[in-house]
């Protein structure tokens, strides 16, 4: 089964308390489809400048990613990110945003890209995330969001949340969005407006997943160098999704394992800066890392 994901394919500025890039590969289709073409394929919906070389892209090769839905848009630049983080490495501070390509970006869906069975829509404007929902016959739509379309845009925010089945979300976005401080209770009142699951990123924490019928909920990888979190909920919803997207038939167990593989290529992502790491690894690390999970969730 393949995914379909709409997002960001971009440069970003990051500074961590442990280094600084002045411009690297980042956005959040980038993360995600990478992370996802470990389990299954992947078409790309994004668009580029021309100052998006052959190079840069060269992070696509080799993988099961169709680059078909990739736009590159001569004489404009790529959507810019900046980004810093301090010792808590949950909060990320954005210092610059320039949309840039993304300004006009008004995604079409091609025949394949609309059959695919699990469509992810990564944080953008919720409008567009709804026409790009509306073009889509997939069985699985999932949904990512940020606090600035929760603090300007909540209806229409909540207009897509009705439509959609899944939603990735991180903690402080469900008791802002709910004005709950109960995570569970935040989580019970947005599932009452129509998505079936809430996964609800909690960064060094780890993820809980809840349903109507059942709470999940998995730590992050205790790992000891935790370098740069940038792509790590991208990386987590590819993972996730990908792994879901492999499976004959999705259930309740299919999910919790799913939420171990998603937490596994995201501790990847944030060893090193950008897709440092994921360019490195293969599904035999991801294996290994997944096992190393089992362990240290058995009791
Ligand atoms: P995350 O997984 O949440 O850490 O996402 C990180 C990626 O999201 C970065 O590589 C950025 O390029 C991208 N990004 C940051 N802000 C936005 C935005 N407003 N819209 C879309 N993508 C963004």
């Amino acid at each position: 089964m393949s995914i379909t994901v709409v997002g960001t394919v971009a440069f970003d500025a990051i500074q961590t308390p442990f280094g600084k890039v002045d411009r690297c590969i980042g956005g959040s289709a980038t993360y995600f489809s990478v992370a996802a073409s470990f389990f299954s394929p992947v078409n790309l919906v994004s668009v580029i400048g021309d100052d998006f070389t052959d190079e840069d892209a060269s992070i696509f090769k080799g993988r099961r990613i169709d680059l078909g839905g990739l736009q590159r848009i001569a004489g404009a630049k790529s959507f810019f990110w900046s980004g810093e983080y301090g010792f808590d490495l949950n909060v990320a501070k954005t210092r610059d945003t320039q949309l840039n390509v993304l300004a006009d970006f008004n995604p079409q869906l091609n025949e394949q890209q609309r059959n695919s069975n699990v469509l992810f829509l990564a944080n953008a404007q919720p409008d567009l995330q709804l026409a790009v929902k509306k073009q889509s016959n997939a069985k699985l739509v999932a949904l990512d969001t940020m606090n600035y379309w929760i603090a300007s845009v909540k209806d229409a925010l909540t207009r897509v949340f009705r439509e959609v089945d899944l939603l990735v979300i991180n903690e402080a976005e469900v008791r802002q969005f709910t004005e709950e401080a109960n995570l569970v209770k935040g989580a019970r009142r947005i599932l009452a407006l129509g998505p079936k699951t809430l996964v609800i990123k909690r960064g060094e924490y780890g993820v809980l997943m809840v349903t109507k019928d059942a709470i999940f909920a998995a730590p992050a990888y205790p790992l000891e160098n935790v370098f740069d979190p940038t792509g790590a909920g991208d990386t987590f919803a590819g993972g996730f999704l990908g792994y879901l997207a492999s499976r004959p038939e999705i259930n309740d167990g299919e999910m919790r394992k799913a939420i171990i593989y998603g937490s596994v290529l995201a501790s990847f992502t944030v060893e090193k800066f950008s897709l440092d790491r994921l360019r490195e690894i293969t599904i035999d690390d991801v294996n290994d890392r997944y096992e190393a999970f089992r362990g240290l969730m058995a009791f």
